[in-house]
Parts: structure tokens; sequence; C-alpha cells
């Protein structure tokens, strides 16, 4: 007896300082848990008082404090069952359907000093003592048995339930609590049935609280590792937090307590967490989410990335879940940085020209009923600019231009930069007006050492009517327009137009086309021949044809212009420089080597490539005398030449090529200039001189021309002959060689070989 009663002390001892310590607890369960351990020592107060004592009063003062708390300890233990298994018990009627059994219970032990219905106690002497009072049971206690049972078997059953339904790593904290509520439950049941004296179960209750205390506030799996876990988790500067089964937090690392302003005490639910990180209110959230989202604590904005999911046992049951959140608020902000870069110019901050594109198709469509125009905006020779005031300065005007732009630029305006001098706006036409572009640029101008410099801008407009092209085309087309008044000074503003687009497109097929068309010999020359005073052919000019694949018989007129412009001409040049020689070269071989060809000479062929070594190559390549090859040049060859091209002239000569100077009276030459002209024959064009109203002076003129020519000793051909008239007009001012319609057409090789080689040379 001594044994048990030293035993029961230090059980009591025991649950006392559980008692403390769960008061001090900070998990919630503590709560729920106190008035349970609290109960739990009163059967074991009361057990013991009845066990050493000898007095009937404190015995059975005892009985009733026993009967009270053994109820009460039992109502409290499945509230704290209900707790600790997550279910719901606080206003549940199966609450309330206890709280009035163990209520009334409790009424009708109370009342037992009055009828005696529970108990009555008897005197009896036990081995270890001579006055014990034994509990001798009426119909009450029954009534209170069946209630306790009742009590024990719904806790018993609440553990099952959840057992039933827990992954196995979390059955640990449920098996050891429900096999010893069973087994003290069964130990209890033999002291009553066979009403042995002195319960000795009121041990196993003890026991079994302090089980529950043990799992309830001490219970800590894997305490070592979840130490280092949890600091190495603390010093993870990204939030990290576990929530179990219920989606209640079980660890919640420092920086995810800093990011929600909680503490480690807090006890976070999974729901409301990912609700306040994403902003929403009520979010339904499935098994996993993945998302960025702003968060605003104080007054600063983070961009954090959530990452949540669930954690499956190997088992493949649900154990819990797990969020982690990033901070990528710096990532956002060099992304942005870098997003803004790619976007915009550097040098003016405005769109560059992908982004121009993207903005401009947005507006456009967004706005179906909205016309628009795209203005593209040209900087007059600013690659000279550049060179003359330097880079920086080049730069200081742009930031002018677009600063100045958009002072002008409505909201509704997008504005880029597209190339290194251009500028582009596609502004709503409603907006739009001319003037702006006419009196803007007059407020731009550089100033270098207090000189003015003016800038001079050019605008091409395209007004948008085909919408669905692409935003570039619109652009290309607005700066094509800028193309028809490139050179002009006073009129700095040009509207696309079809035309434009027209010629555009022939530009772009004859450049497309024109290797294949060398390649596969669509281009020929043609010859017209030149003819003397008798009628002798005694030599002809090569006139480039184009037989082009799609668009027939081309004369030059339709693509030399084009070719000159895009530095293409050279190449056929050449090519008909050759194609010459073979004619020449066939001739030679065939008996007919006193027939000169005349070929045309573009001014862009000085600038590409070295004309005097081109020809003499390829007169070396055929074998033939320099003299067979004639050069017609143009007076732009000669005005205002660089000695270098005159020497290069000279050399020509030099070599024995006979140099033309083509067209001449056309242009802006002076009769005076003619004695210093480095040029061996004088072609001088009658179509010219015939356009001007008055006959008699462009007679007069040519009579000058011709007496001019023949005092310096220059042969002089007459070309655009037409009419007889011409020639014996002609003819009595003593011109000896012609070249016309009058006499022959430019004609193919092939036929001209035919009425003039191979025959006898002269005019039928
Ligand atoms: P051009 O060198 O002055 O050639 C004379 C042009 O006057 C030829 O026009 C010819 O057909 C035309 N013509 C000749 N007689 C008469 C006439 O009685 N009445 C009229 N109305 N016209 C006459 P085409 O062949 O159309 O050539 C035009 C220009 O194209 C040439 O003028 C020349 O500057 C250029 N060209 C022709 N072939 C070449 C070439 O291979 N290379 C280069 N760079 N230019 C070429
Ligand atoms: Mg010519
Ligand atoms: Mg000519």
């Amino acid at each position: 007896m001594q044994i048990y009663l030293f035993v029961l002390i230090v059980v009591f001892i025991l649950l006392l300082l559980a008692i403390v310590r769960t008061y001090f607890s900070k998990r919630p369960i503590a709560r729920t848990l106190l008035p349970a351990l609290c109960l739990s020592s009163l059967p074991i107060i009361s057990n013991f008082v009845i066990s050493v004592s000898e007095s009937y009063f404190f015995s059975y003062a005892a009985y009733i404090v026993y009967l009270l708390s053994t109820d009460w300890m039992l109502y409290f233990t499945i509230t704290h069952a209900k707790a600790y298994c997550n279910f719901d018990f606080i206003r549940t009627k199966e609450k309330y359907a206890f709280l009035g059994m163990v209520f009334l219970d409790s009424l009708m032990i109370l009342l037992n000093p009055l009828f005696n219905h529970v108990f009555t106690l008897k005197k009896i002497s036990t081995q270890f003592s001579d006055e014990y009072y034994l509990l001798n049971s009426k119909p009450g206690h029954y009534i209170h048995l069946v209630i306790t049972v009742l009590l024990i078997v719904r806790l018993i059953f609440i553990y099952f339930e959840k057992l039933k339904k827990v992954s196995r790593i979390y059955a640990i904290r449920y098996y050891p609590i429900v096999l010893s509520i069973i087994a003290v439950a069964v130990w209890d049941f033999y002291y009553i049935i066979f009403t042995v004296p002195i319960d000795k179960s009121m041990l196993g209750y003890a026991l079994c609280g302090l089980l529950v205390y043990y799992f309830s506030v001490e219970y800590d799996t894997n305490r070592v590792v979840n130490k280092m876990f949890a600091t190495i988790m603390a010093q993870e500067t990204d939030a990290t937090i576990f929530f179990d089964m219920e989606g209640k937090s079980v660890f919640v690392n420092k920086s995810a307590n800093e990011l929600l302003d909680t503490n480690e005490n807090s006890v976070l639910m999974i729901n409301s967490v990912l609700d306040k990180l994403t902003g929403k209110e009520n979010g339904v959230w499935e098994n996993s989410y993945t998302g960025v989202h702003k968060y605003e604590k104080g007054e600063t904005e983070y961009v954090l990335e959530l990452d949540y999911h669930v954690l499956e046992g190997a088992d493949g049951s649900f154990i819990g879940s797990i969020l982690n959140v990033f901070d990528r608020t710096e990532e956002d902000k060099r992304h942005r940085e870098e997003r803004f870069k790619a976007q915009h110019d550097p040098v003016t901050g405005s769109y560059n020209m992908d982004h121009f594109c993207e903005v401009a198709r947005q507006r456009i469509d967004e706005n179906p009923n909205t016309d628009y125009v795209i203005v593209v905006s040209d900087i007059k020779s600013f690659k000279l600019v550049n060179d003359m005031f330097g880079r920086k300065a080049g730069d200081d005007i742009l930031c002018n231009i677009a600063n100045l732009v958009r002072t002008y630029l409505s909201k509704n305006s997008v504005f880029g930069r597209i190339g290194n001098d251009k500028f582009v706006a596609l502004i709503r036409k409603k907006d739009y007006n001319e003037r702006i572009f006419i009196d803007g640029p007059r407020h731009i101008a550089h100033i270098e050492s207090n000189l003015l410099y003016p800038i001079i801008i050019h605008f091409g407009v395209y007004e948008v009517v085909e919408r669905n092209i692409p935003i570039s085309v619109m652009c290309d087309r607005a700066a094509m327009a800028i193309l028809k008044i490139k050179g002009e000074v006073t009129n700095n503003i040009a509207y696309y137009d079809d035309t434009i687009r027209t010629e555009f497109l022939w530009e772009q097929k004859i450049i497309g086309t024109l290797d294949a068309a060398l390649d596969n010999h669509d281009i020929v020359p043609y010859i017209q021949a030149q003819v003397d005073n008798e009628g002798n052919v005694f030599g002809g000019e090569a006139l480039i044809r184009w037989n082009h694949a799609e668009e027939g018989f081309l004369a030059p007129g339709r693509f030399i212009p084009i070719l000159e412009k895009n530095g293409l001409v050279t190449k056929v040049d050449v090519y008909m420089w050759e194609e010459a020689c073979k004619i020449l070269r066939k001739w030679t071989d065939d008996g007919y080597g006193d027939t000169f060809i005349s070929v045309n000479i573009s001014p862009k062929d000085f600038y590409f490539i070295d004309v005097y070594m081109t020809i003499i190559k390829l007169v070396n390549k055929y074998g033939l005398a320099p003299d067979r090859l004639r050069l017609e040049i143009t007076e732009n060859i000669v005005m205002g030449a660089s000695d270098k091209r005159l020497e290069e002239l000279d050399r020509i000569r030099g070599a024995g090529f006979t140099v033309e100077m083509d067209d001449f009276g056309s242009g802006y030459s002076s009769l005076n200039m003619l004695k210093d002209m480095p040029v061996d024959v004088l072609k001088m064009d009658m179509a010219f001189l015939r356009r001007s109203k008055d006959e008699n002076r462009a007679n007069t003129i040519l009579t000058y021309i011709l007496q001019m020519a023949r005092a310096l000793h220059l042969p002089v051909i007459t070309e655009g002959v037409e009419t007889k008239e011409q020639v014996e007009f002609l003819k009595k001012l003593g011109c000896d060689m012609y070249q016309g319609y009058y006499f022959s057409k430019p004609i193919s090789v092939q036929d001209f070989e035919d009425k003039y080689i191979y025959k006898d040379g002269t005019l039928e």
C-alpha cells in the first residue's frame, strides 16, 4: 500500500509539473488540455484521501469529488481529443448532449447526501487499513457508470476516427493515447465490476493524462533533425511555411514571419496566407499553385513568387503542404529596366522601332473607327552634322527634336525613333496638322561656336488607309514619300500616294531581277547606225535593251536611272562594253574590221571602278584596237571634275580610245568650255534643241556649235535626226555625221549585221 501511495504521490507531482508546463505552453492545444489535466488530478487526490482517511466524512466527500471529477475530466478529455484530432466540437449538438449528461450526473451525485441514491459507505477493514470506507453502489451509481462508459467509448472512437484518416507518419501521435485509454478503461472496470476496494486505476488515468500531455505539449518528432532543419530554414532568405493536413502551420521560418508580420507563436492557416499574399478574398486553393504577385507591406512593395503544393508520403497519402515564397522584387526591377532598354532608344528615350510597331499596331486595332496618319521625319544630311560637330552634338540635336515633337503630340499619339535620323509618329487624323511639321522644325538649329547651323527636317506622311499592313510597311511608305522631296529645302513635307508605291515596286522589281537577266542574256545591246554624208554606215551606238521576263521589252529610260540611283549601273555598263567587244571581235573575224561601236559610260562608273583599266583589259581580252571602241561620256563627268578624273580621261584617250561628248548642248555646258574638253568627238542632240519653241534660236545655237567645233577641229555627230529637211539643213551647216530615226532606229545586232555589216555597209 505504501508503495502504491508513493507512486501515486510521484505521479501526482509529475501531473502538477505537466499542468504548470501546459499552462505556460504557447501551443494553442495547451488551452484545451489544461482543464482536462487539472481535473485529472482530482480523482487522484480523492482516491488518495479515500485510501488513507479513516474518517467517514472525508471519505464521503472524497467519493463525491471522485465521481464528479471523473465526469468532468472525461468531458474535458473529449474536448481536448476533438481539438487534438482537429474535429469540430465547439457548438456542436454532441457537445451539448455530453455537457447536459455530465451536468445532470453531477447534480445527481451532489444530491446524494440527501437521498443516498448514488452510493452509501460501508466500513470495512482491508489488509492495509482497519477503517476503509467502501462505496456501496445504489442505482444512481450505475447511471453514473453508464455515462462514464459512454464518455470513454466516445473518447476512444474519436481517436479511431482520426487514425482512419491520417497518414502513417501522423499515427504515432494517436496510437499510444488510444491504447492507453483502452488499457486504463479495462483496468478501471476491473475494479468496478469486482468491487475491489482501493481503485488503483486512478494511477492509469494519471499516466494517461501524462501521455496526452506529452503528445500535446512536448512531443516533437525528430527533435534534433527538426532543430537543424529549422536553423537552416531560418537562415533562408526565402520564406517557407509547412502546413499540416488541416492546413495549419507547423513550421514558419523567420523570413516568412517577417513577410507576414507574424511571430513564431502565430498559427497560420494556408488559405488565409495565400489570400493575403495574392490579395484575393476567399480564394479557392487547389493542390498546387504557382504565381507572381505584388504584395505591399508598409511602404514597401514586393514582387513575390509563390510556390505552393501538397506533400505526399511514401505511400502516396496526403501529409500536408508547403509554401515557398521567393522575393523577386530585385529581379522584377532589373527585368523592367531591361525591358525598358529593349523597348526604348537609349539616346532620346523614345520607343525603338520594334516597340513602336507593337504599340502602334495595338492602337490601330483597338480603335477601329479612328483614322490615323503615320509621319516619318528625316534630318537632311544628318551624317554631315555628326561629322562636322561630333556625335555628342548629333545626339543633342536628336534629343531636342524628340523633346520638341513630344510637346506637339497629343497623348493619343505614339512616338518612336526608327533609325539614325528617323523619327516616327502615329497620330490621329483629327489631331494631325500640317503646320506643326512646317513650323516646328524652325525652332531647331544647332549652335556651334556662335554659328547657327539650320537643321532641315523632311517629313513623309502616310495616311493609314490599309489598316492591316504591317506598321513597318506603313513607315516605309511614309519614308518613301520623303524621297520625292529629299533634295528640296523649301518644301519639307510630302504625302505618300500610290504612284510612289508603284515606282517603288518597280524599282524593287528592276533591282531584284537584274542579276538573273544578265545571266540569261535578257539584257542585250541594240545598235543604232551612225551615218556619213554619203550614206555609209561607219559605226553604231550600242544602246541597252532589256527583254524582261515579266514586263516585256524595256527601253533604258525604264531602268537605267534606277540602276544609277542604286549603284548597279556599272555592272550593266561593264556587261554592255564586253558585249560590244564580242560583236567587234566577231565582225573582225568575219572580215569587217573597220566598223566601230560607241558605248555609253555613266558618271557613276568612275566612282565604282577604274574605267581605264577595265576597258584596257576588255580590248586586250578580245584582241581589239582601242579606237574601235568609242566611249560616250556626258558633260557632267567633265564639268567641275577633279584633276584626277581629267587625268583618267586623258589616259583613256592616250591609250587610243575615242571619247565622245554625248548629248552636248543639253546641259549647262557653255560653248566657251568646249576648248578645254578632253574629248575627240561631239555628239549634239537635236532633240534637245527642238524642244525650244523658237526654231530660229535653236538653229542659231546649232550653227554656232558646229562653227566652234570646226574651229577646234572637233568632229560632230548630230543625234536625233528625224527628217530629210533636218539632214539638208545640217549638211548646209557643214555637218557630216548623223545618228537618228531618219536613217535607222536602234535595232537588234542580228538586224544590224544583216542590214549594214554583211551587205555593203551602205544604206539602201
Ligand atoms: P543616248 O546615249 O543619248 O542615246 C541616244 C538616244 O536617242 C537613244 O535612246 C536613241 O534611241 C534615241 N534616238 C536616236 N535617234 C533618235 C531620233 O531620231 N529621235 C528620237 N526621238 N530619239 C532618237 P535610248 O536607246 O532610249 O537610250 C536613252 C539613253 O539611255 C541613252 O541616251 C543613254 O544615255 C542611255 N543608255 C543607253 N544604253 C546605255 C548603256 O548601255 N549604259 C548607260 N549607262 N546608259 C545607256
Ligand atoms: Mg549615247
Ligand atoms: Mg545622246
